[in-house]
């Protein structure tokens, strides 16, 4: 059916592509794309070829228009080279300019790895904070960093290996010694989870930093953990001992 369709792809694993997300791609009239030949690839796996549109967020406004046009008799799938279309990757003003044309949209779930890393940080899930990439300039990114910071919610931040380093330094100026977690190469063949305090991390993590594709997760501000039921107990005789 015509329309716009939104599809996750994998962030490592060619095995984490749903079969949903394979047909569709199989049968989509033509497939917006970041590069061509990432998606080649991918297609060539699944035994395909599609015609591909090359798509940024920044295309000239006419390469949307045309794009918004065709839905209205073609199935176009948005792919970006990797996870889920929108999450720190084109699409946001397509969909924007294809639900305002009054076109069907449809999204086919998948791989992020923003959702992946909370999964192996084993830090709080039920609030969390998704900032994507930092600024890079050391200004705008301490900014950034403690308005992020005082938000009571996990952040989940994308990072690449050459700016661990820097960014975990940063992290660990202005908002203190939090627990986090970085992780690595997720669903890879070296993926990798290293959990510690931030300094811990800054240690492990030296300068000119790990290959590889990073997502750093850091505890809430004052994130204490529960007592221990011993330290219940005790804390309860105390309290008893001083009742009038
Ligand atoms: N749209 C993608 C998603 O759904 O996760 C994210 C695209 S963003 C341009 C690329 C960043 O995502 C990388 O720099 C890294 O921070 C993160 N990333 C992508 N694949 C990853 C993986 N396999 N392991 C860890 N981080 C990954």
């Amino acid at each position: 059916d015509p329309g716009l369709y939104i599809v996750a792809t994998p962030i490592g694993n060619l095995g984490d592509l749903s079969p949903r997300a394979a047909s569709i791609l199989a049968r989509a009239d033509a497939i917006a794309v970041e590069d061509s030949r990432v998606t080649a690839k991918l297609l060539n796996h699944i035994g395909t070829k599609r015609r591909m549109i090359p798509y940024h967020d920044h295309s000239a406004d006419h390469v949307r228009t045309d794009l918004v046009a065709r839905l209205a008799t073609e199935s176009i799938a948005l792919v970006s080279d990797a996870g889920t279309p929108l999450i720190s990757d084109p699409g946001y003003k397509l969909v924007r300019a294809a639900r305002a044309a009054g076109h069907a949209i449809v999204t086919i779930p998948g791989p992020c790895a923003a959702i992946a890393a909370l999964t192996l940080a084993g830090l709080p899930t039920d609030r969390f904070l998704f900032a994507g990439f930092l600024p890079v300039k050391e200004k705008a990114k301490a900014d950034t960093i403690l308005e992020l910071g005082a938000v009571r919610a996990t952040l989940v931040l994308y990072e690449s290996g050459p700016r661990l380093h820097a960014t975990l330094t940063a992290l660990h100026t202005h908002l203190g010694n939090r627990d986090a977690a970085v992780t690595r190469e997720i669903s890879k063949a070296y993926e990798e989870a290293v959990t510690g305090t931030l300094s811990v991390l800054i240690e492990r993590y030296a300068e000119g930093g790990p290959r590889g594709e990073i997502v750093i997760v850091v505890a809430p501000p004052g994130e204490a953990p529960p007592p221990e039921p011993d330290a219940v107990d005790a804390l309860l005789r105390d309290a008893v001992t001083r009742l009038p």
